[in-house]
């Protein structure tokens, strides 16, 4: 884990290694080496300090419950540090005071329409329902949107009504509005936090959850115990290996939060859970990335967003056809489609005449530097006629020129019969030909724990594993978003559902 934690440390803020450390090792590590029971069971033990498990630990921990968070980094935040942050809320006071009339209900209704009632409505009813309290609650403790919000959406099929909203610095404004409220609790002793420990297992008796097993950087084990555990250790993005086994596809990007390797999947599954979701897998807008390594790191990416940039170039498959109309409004059609492609992979295609009379395709960058990328840069290709071009690429060479062909009819003629492409600048026929190797991957999970309407985590027969529970990304997109991109609809379930079991889901006996 440490080669993880110096890849965590890269990101924008470095938070609190450390002071709460030493009083663990104090407590705890004093085995050399052998399994130590800890003398203190707790009313509420959670694993994973982000997202969902830090308004869980600040909920329960007010309630007067014996709280004890296990964080298998050194700092606070989990996913918080890489995400947008975008959210999305009904019914709250930045609506209200703009005069946007929204309900819980249309938020519903809207998740469902996006996602062509492939969500969970379960899952989906709890989290629209108290998603207004969980962002009024970020506000009341700094969170301060842009002026312009609330937004219908950016960068996934828009809502029906402005509910769209985030802080400057998306998921870093979050954690700044919460993890004061973490290290108040901590500091007033009401909340205890083991950071650097990795949980391993649930320990169990009579098929009920009694317990934790955690594990430090060097290998020490300890066994904790509690009425109730949340798992709240996010996805499994960062895990190529579960990524595959849970999708059934590979993970080509490497973006994710590095400590989100499915630890909480592994224990809740060995638990007796079960798994939801994996027909929903999708892939975002894709990305050019630095290298041909599975997973690779995204390195920058074009602008495929035609309400941005309407498209000049063509998209092709591996096979050298277009599957999709390049200027379709709906982020979803694109994104669905891309998902259906080989390996996620598509090229854009261009001459140069594209590449001169066209704007910008990245941004920030100049002419100079395509040439330049065009000359060093493994995913740009350059070549004289399309057959060297398809051949340097990767692509078929037979489909591209026949894709090629077809393409320059049906901008010579305005009618695009393959894909209703209305935007059609220009014709592929002035050489040098360009292509551009783009790849689909996701971030996220799509596979998911499965939990029933108090996050109860069931077993396939929908009774609940006593004293489990599961909040956040290891609930799944698949469940919270179905099978499309939808606004907002995994940071803000992970903040409220983390806020409801610490608030009052869970039942505890204090
Ligand atoms: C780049 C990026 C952008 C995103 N943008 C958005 C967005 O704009 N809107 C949106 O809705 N969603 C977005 N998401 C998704 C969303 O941010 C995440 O799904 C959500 O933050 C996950 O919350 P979580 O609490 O489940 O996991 P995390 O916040 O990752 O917290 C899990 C914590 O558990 C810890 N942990 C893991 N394993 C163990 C273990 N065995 N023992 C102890 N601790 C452990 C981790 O270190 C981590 O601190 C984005 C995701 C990414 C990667």
């Amino acid at each position: 884990m440490q080669k993880l934690f110096d890849k965590a440390e890269l990101s924008r803020r470095q938070i609190l290694i450390g002071a709460s450390s030493a009083t663990v090792g104090m407590a705890v590590f004093s085995g050399g080496g052998k399994t130590v029971h800890a003398a203190d069971s707790w009313d509420f033990i959670i694993v994973g300090g982000g997202t969902a498990g830090l308004p869980a630990a600040i909920f329960a921990a007010r309630r007067g419950a014996r709280v004890l968070v296990i964080e298998a980094s050194h700092q606070l935040g989990g996913t918080l540090f890489l995400s947008t942050g975008q959210m999305s809320a009904a019914g709250t006071q930045l609506q209200s005071r703009k005069g946007i009339s929204d309900s819980a209900q249309l938020h519903f209704d809207d998740v469902m329409r996006i996602s062509r009632n492939t969500a969970d409505p379960t899952l989906v009813r709890l989290a629209v329902t108290h998603a207004a309290d969980t962002f009024d609650w970020l506000m009341d403790n700094g969170l301060t949107p842009p002026d312009e919000h609330p937004l219908l959406g950016l960068a996934h099929d828009p809502y029906s009504v402005e509910r769209y909203a985030w802080g400057p610095e998306g998921g870093i404004s979050i954690l700044e509005a919460i993890e004061p409220l973490v290290l108040a609790e901590e500091a007033a002793g009401r909340l205890t936090i083991w950071r650097g420990m990795r949980a391993r297992e649930l320990l169990m008796r009579d098929g009920a959850v009694i317990g934790v097993r955690a594990e430090d950087d060097s290998g020490k084990v300890t066994d904790t115990f509690c009425q109730s555990a949340l798992l709240a250790s996010g996805g499994y993005a960062s895990n190529p290996e579960m990524f595959y086994a849970l999708n059934g596809i590979k993970q080509y990007g490497s973006a994710s939060y590095p400590y989100c390797q499915g630890d909480g999947y592994t224990m809740a599954l060995a638990a007796g859970a079960y798994t939801r979701g994996k027909e929903n897998y999708r892939c975002g807008s894709p990305r050019i990335m630095a290298s041909t390594d599975e997973p690779a790191l995204p390195d920058t990416r074009f602008i495929v967003w035609p309400h941005l940039r309407p498209p000049w170039e063509i998209q092709v498959n591996v096979n050298g056809e277009r599957y999709v109309a390049e200027d379709s409004a709906s982020f979803d059609e694109r994104e669905l489609a891309l998902a259906r492609q080989p390996d996620l992979r598509t090229w854009l295609i261009f001459d140069q005449s594209i590449l001169d009379a066209s704007p910008t395709g990245i941004d920030g960058w100049d002419k100079q530097d395509f040439a330049e990328a065009f000359e060093s840069h493994p995913m740009f290709f350059k070549a004289q006629t399309l057959d060297e071009l398809a051949e340097k690429s990767g692509v078929d060479a037979v489909g591209l020129v026949s894709t090629v062909e077809r393409y320059n009819r049906s901008q010579a003629s305005g009618k695009d019969t393959d894909h209703g492409r209305a935007y059609m600048p220009l014709p592929i026929q002035k050489a040098p030909f360009y292509a551009i190797r783009q790849q689909g991957f996701s971030i996220t999970s799509t596979v998911g724990i499965a939990a029933d309407d108090q996050l109860r985590v069931i077993r396939q027969d929908g009774s609940a594993i006593d004293g489990l529970y599961a909040a956040g990304e290891i609930l799944g997109s698949g469940q919270l978003m179905g099978k499309s991109a939808v606004g907002g609809m995994m940071i803000t379930p992970a903040l409220t559902f983390g806020r409801l079991l610490g608030g009052s889901l869970l039942p505890l006996k204090v």
